[in-house]
């Protein structure tokens, strides 16, 4: 991270560490908090309403959730999550607000072809953004992506450019993107949140 904030020109403050723990046991959660790390992601609500009780004792960890939410689990993401990342319809928008508790939001961009991704396409941005605003519950940060895997990190650098620009347009702040691969990219591309998983907790078993 610092030496793609070095050879970006960026201040290393304005690059957040997400450490995803999906798959993970609580006890890693509690590893790497001991470590310094206070964000995490996870991908599951299920997985993670196992783990959350194991962790109630780290009173200024905020989690993140970055993987697809269904709306008929609105209401238990927004009791265990501090930040929705996947936010993609005025739907889902709604049904959380609904929950009553306050909530910071991404929305999560697809800029790919692939029918397997979830994600707003950015010509429903517009729309989702008033939407989402109209939330009095939601607090509307900025915006998440995940490109098409590849193992060349140079692979997924359109698709961070694309996001910063759509990020720019809109007027929003925060960008989510890159991951263990292509951190670096993603850093010199402009993102303020990486989500990181395997560079620090290793491979992770099949669910
Ligand atoms: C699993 C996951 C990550 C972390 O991926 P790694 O390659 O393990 O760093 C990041 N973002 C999302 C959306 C994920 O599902």
């Amino acid at each position: 991270m610092s030496r793609a904030c070095d050879r970006a020109h960026r201040d290393p403050a304005g690059v957040h560490l997400l450490a995803v723990t999906k798959v993970f046991p609580a006890e890693t959660v509690r590893e790497a908090y001991a470590l310094g790390l206070r964000e995490f992601g996870e991908n599951y609500v299920q997985e993670f309403e196992g783990k959350a009780p194991l962790l109630a004792d780290l009173s200024d960890a905020r989690y993140h959730l970055i993987g697809h939410l269904q709306s008929n689990k609105t209401k238990k993401a927004a009791e265990l999550f501090h930040t929705i990342q996947t936010v993609d319809s005025a739907k889902l928008a709604r049904r959380l607000d609904e929950s009553a508790r306050p909530l910071d939001v991404m929305l999560e961009v697809k800029l790919s072809q692939e029918d397997a991704k979830t994600g707003a396409a950015p010509e429903e941005l517009t729309d989702l953004i008033a939407a989402v605003r109209a939330c009095p519950n939601l607090r509307l940060t900025g915006l998440m992506t995940m490109p098409p895997w590849s193992e060349d990190p140079e692979a997924s650098r359109p698709y961070f450019r694309r996001l910063r620009e759509l990020a720019g347009e809109h007027g929003l702040a925060e960008l989510s993107m890159g991951m263990s691969h292509d951190i670096e990219t993603a850093i010199e591309e402009g993102a303020t949140w990486v989500r990181v998983g395997t560079a620090l907790f290793g491979k992770r078993k099949k669910l």
